[in-house]
């Protein structure tokens, strides 16, 4: 058994993001391509002789008990085997949180993943996808991480063909948006817009960058956007610094702006921040997983 083990936390991005209707229990069901970048947050996980979970983070406003998701990760897995030993868990976040970037279910991710092997506790990655699931939508696609299709509630996923290389700008506006409060507003039966998510998917399998970037869109721009147009803003920054599209990511508020000349990226962080738009601002690439690259 391995006493102490170091993963990575991949953020995400949308680049395309439809809700496609509400479900009788009040869930959105929707079309996202989903796509990690290399922004992580580092997580590390050792085992202690003193019983129980033990959170730190570099993050002084961010729960340390069972509120942090990492917290609840490993507890479900300990609970489920009857792990008596004490784990120590470490989080060094990067990804902005509260951002649509899934940082939190990524850290969680990791747990699950980092838990089953230091321990040898032998679910495979689905068995950790269905366990993942009871924590949070997203947590399927962050064990399976690359880029994906998810449909259903986020859970039903499909692996799709990496992004081309480009460079991420990723933007977040100092303003807090609640994933509760976008899809409380979304008027699901009357949107005035779909992204062509069949058309993306096209563009990944081509590894045509335009058309990738000539059909994405995010529906829950329609809810943050008028609350905020500084999100809007950004946006046109973005594309006036030479971005070949920009788009929120997720419920938002965090901007990524799709680039192919690093001259340019740059261009636009500088303006972003002289600007006042945002002070957390990123410069990120598409991260792939190939050939079982290891967290
Ligand atoms: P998503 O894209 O899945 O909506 P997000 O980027 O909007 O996620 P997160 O940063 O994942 O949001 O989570 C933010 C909320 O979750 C905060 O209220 C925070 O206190 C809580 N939280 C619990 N665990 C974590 C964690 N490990 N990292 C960040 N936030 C966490």
């Amino acid at each position: 058994m391995r006493d102490e083990i170091n993963l990575r936390a991949y953020g995400k991005i949308n680049l395309g993001l439809d809700v496609t209707g509400k479900r009788p229990d009040g869930y959105h069901e929707v079309r996202m391509v989903m796509q990690n970048v290399s922004l992580y947050d580092s997580v590390k996980i050792r085992i202690r002789r003193t019983p129980g979970i033990g959170v730190r983070t570099n993050l002084p406003f961010l729960p340390t008990g069972p509120d942090n998701l990492v917290y609840r990760a490993a507890k479900l897995l300990m609970d489920e085997f009857g792990v008596e030993e004490g784990v120590s868990i470490s989080l060094y976040k990067k990804i902005p949180v509260s951002a649509g970037m899934a940082g939190g279910s990524s850290d969680a991710a990791a747990v699950l993943v980092g838990m089953n092997r230091m321990f040898r506790l032998g679910l495979s990655k689905r068995q950790l996808m269905e366990r993942g699931m009871k924590l949070g939508a997203d947590i399927p696609y962050c064990i399976m991480r690359g880029t994906a299709l998810a449909e259903g509630i986020g859970e039903k996923l499909r692996r799709l063909p990496s992004m081309p290389e480009c460079f991420l700008l990723l933007a977040k506006p100092p303003i807090n948006v609640s994933t509760k409060f976008v899809y409380g507003n979304l008027k699901a039966d009357s949107l005035p817009f779909h992204p062509d998510i069949d058309g993306i998917q096209r563009g990944l399998e081509e590894r045509d960058l335009a058309a990738i970037a000539s059909c994405m869109g995010n529906v829950l721009e329609t809810v943050t956007i008028p609350a905020h147009p500084q999100i809007q803003e950004i946006k046109d920054q973005m594309k006036a610094s030479g971005a070949l599209e920009a788009l929120m990511s997720g419920s938002g508020p965090t901007v990524f702006g799709i680039f192919t000349e690093r001259e340019a990226a740059l261009k636009a962080e500088t303006k972003i921040r002289d600007g006042g738009l945002a002070r957390q601002v990123y410069m990120a690439r598409p991260f792939h997983v190939d050939g079982g690259n290891r967290r």
